[in-house]
């Protein structure tokens, strides 16, 4: 059996583990990444890339997103049972990529960065110390980061269980071909109500259209009749048997991610938006937090310290999603959808905001001051229609 010793093992190499892999090889020590898959692989998702991703991108990997292989729109359409809310067409501007580029490219540039491949490697065991490999391989570390996903065996290791079941969500996509319809000439669109407590989607890529359905995992029992009803309203009638699954940790982010010397980044630590669904920009900050906080940790010759410095990072991203999660119903609740896609139909100034918060413009605190600043008048509305209507 040969072992190898490190600074820090990453586990798993997706937007989170290339993130915390690049900016700690940055700083000099001696890291690991490690995925069960080869790369490329793909990985279900929408591949919204947005502004904020973009910003985050350039702050880890210290260089532009390079939109060669994804599709740049500036068009979105909103929709709500079968009926078109809105359509704009000067949104800032947001990438679609496909997985398989994108995550091929954020692993170069951590191998770039000196990161230590074993891509390609699935992990036999893990402990506190470290992990074995399936080829026997032993890899050690002081200080290990899983960002190993949404079913990451690091918080299985941890707590038990890598997520409650109660309160994750779940998605549903598949890729429409060209010919069942073309990316070209649909904007990006998105479809509120496709789902209880979700939302449907249908973004163009670059040959290929992905085509989705989301939300929270229990009021959806049955999201494949969801998405069965989704894909007849695009006229997409043929392509159920492609479906492909997937949880996603839709804003139910752990509160403790980590114990002492090992840290949970992006869907490991459960951090995805709880309104718009977006995880990768998340993913990549949190990966470059906790490699901060891995590195300050050894620096001081206390790797059990890392998670206090990982929490302490963590607190300004916990509190926006807290908010997130305050304004969730506001949106997506079936007892005050109504009243929001009616809202969004009327108010230019909601769909803008909106549309700030899905290209990633807007931050959550501002977002709940302008909702708050105008809540009195909404109510005052609604009063008035139910006095209306006794
Ligand atoms: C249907 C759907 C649509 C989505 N759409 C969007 C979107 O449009 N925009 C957006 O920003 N976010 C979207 N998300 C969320 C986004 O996909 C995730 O938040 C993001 O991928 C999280 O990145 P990560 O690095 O934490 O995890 P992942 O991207 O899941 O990467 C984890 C890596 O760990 C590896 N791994 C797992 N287990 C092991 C193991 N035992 N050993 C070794 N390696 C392991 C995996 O192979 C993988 O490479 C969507 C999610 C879903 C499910």
């Amino acid at each position: 059996m040969s072992q190898e010793s490190f600074d820090i093992l990453v586990i798993g190499a997706g937007p989170a583990g290339s993130a915390a892999a690049c900016w700690a090889a940055k700083q000099g020590v001696r890291v690991a990444l490690i995925d069960k898959a080869a790369f490329p692989r793909n990985k279900l998702c929408g591949g919204l890339f947005t502004g904020r991703s973009r910003a985050y991108y350039q702050e880890v990997f210290g260089q532009e997103f390079d939109p060669s292989h994804a599709v740049t729109k500036t068009d979105i359409e909103f929709w709500a049972k079968g009926r078109r809310l809105a359509r704009l067409t000067d949104i800032p501007p947001v990438n679609l990529t496909m997985r398989i580029d994108l995550d091929a490219t954020l692993l170069a540039h951590a191998l770039t960065a000196g990161a230590v491949d074993y891509t390609g490697h699935p992990i036999a065991t893990l402990d506190d110390d470290g992990v074995t490999l399936r080829d026997s391989t032993r890899l050690t570390a002081p200080i290990l980061i899983g960002a190993d996903g949404v079913n990451s065996i690091t918080a299985r290791h941890l707590f038990g269980a890598p997520f409650d079941k109660g309160t994750i969500g779940f998605g549903l996509e598949i890729e429409a071909r060209p010919e069942e319809q073309s990316p070209a000439d649909h904007p990006l669109r998105i479809d509120f109500a496709a789902a209880t407590w979700g939302y449907g989607w249908s973004f163009p890529k670059q040959g290929s259209t992905t085509v989705g359905v989301g939300g929270l995992h229990a009021p959806n029992p049955d999201m494949k009749a969801h998405f069965s009803a989704y894909l007849q309203s695009l006229g997409l009638d043929g392509a159920p048997k492609r479906f492909k699954g997937h949880y996603l940790p839709f804003g139910d982010f752990r509160k403790a991610p980590g114990r002492g010397h090992i840290l949970l980044a992006g869907d490991a630590a459960g951090l995805v938006d709880p309104i718009t669904g977006e995880g990768i920009a998340l993913a990549m900050k949190s990966g470059q937090l906790a490699a901060d906080a891995a590195v300050t940790s050894l620096k001081e010759g206390q790797p059990r310290s890392a998670y206090g410095h990982y929490r302490r990072a963590l607190r300004e991203m916990h509190q926006s999603l807290r908010i997130a999660r305050m304004l969730r119903p506001i949106i997506f609740s079936p007892r005050w959808q109504g009243a929001f896609t009616r809202t969004f139909e009327r108010s230019g100034t909601v769909r803008m905001q909106y549309m700030r918060l899905l290209a990633g413009e807007v931050e959550y605190p501002e977002l709940a001051r302008a909702v708050l600043r105008r809540l009195p008048r909404y109510l005052l509305n609604r009063i008035k229609r139910s006095r209306g209507s006794i």
